[in-house]
């Protein structure tokens, strides 16, 4: 029996996900040229924080947050942010960019020295928080996603926001189980640098 939520059927030519519910976010632009796609980041999210299962989300990639309906939100005001990709708790995913678009969700970043992550990267977006654990169907939503990106371009390695941006940004958080995603993947771990600042931990899946 398959999982409940979204079972993602590849990624055709166009960079969209056969399978994920497709929503257009006007927040990307082209990716540098001749620059391969080889990295995935690995976010959370939740609008208002800690809340889940609203449109917020949507209205913020989509540029149609109403900043008046929560506090929090006032400091979302002409944000302009997006990702290719938001799963939600229920493991279904929507698709807001395409994977062969840049979207904007790493901001300033690095991975391996290389800086402006958004250039090679797909976003990924996972409903949840630092701390709260997640869902078993965003851990297979997302394993069954990096398989189909896998396939489709040269990726080398998952990772998380808090690695790309150490010190700025948190996330997936603490409750994000790397190993679990792992062991779904039914791929061995790759160690994150040759500078052992991560050395040992599974925070790189691929
Ligand atoms: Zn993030």
């Amino acid at each position: 029996m398959r999982h409940a939520g979204t079972v993602v059927r590849g990624i055709d030519a166009a960079g969209y996900a056969r399978g994920a519910h497709q929503v257009a976010s006007p927040n990307c632009d082209a990716r540098p040229r001749g620059v391969d796609v080889c990295l995935a980041v690995i976010h959370n999210i939740s609008l208002p924080p800690g809340r889940f299962g609203g449109d917020d989300v949507r209205r913020l990639f989509t540029n149609t947050l109403d900043t008046a309906a929560h506090p929090f939100f006032v400091s979302l005001a002409g944000v302009r942010v997006s990702a290719h990709f938001f799963v939600r708790r229920d493991g279904s995913l929507v698709q807001f960019v395409s994977c062969n678009a840049r979207a904007w969700h790493a901001g300033v970043s690095a991975w391996h020295g290389r800086a402006r992550c958004n250039d090679y990267s797909i976003g990924i977006e996972v409903e949840g928080t630092d701390t709260e654990a997640y869902e078993a169907a965003q851990y297979r939503t997302l394993a069954d996603l990096l398989r189909a990106l896998h396939r489709r371009y040269p990726l080398a390695a998952a990772v998380g926001h808090s690695d790309v941006a150490p010190g700025r940004k948190t996330d997936p958080g603490a409750a994000f189980d790397w190993g679990r995603l792992a062991r779904l993947l039914g791929t061995r771990l790759l160690p994150r640098d040759g500078e052992g600042r991560l050395a040992g931990s599974p925070s790189s899946v691929l």
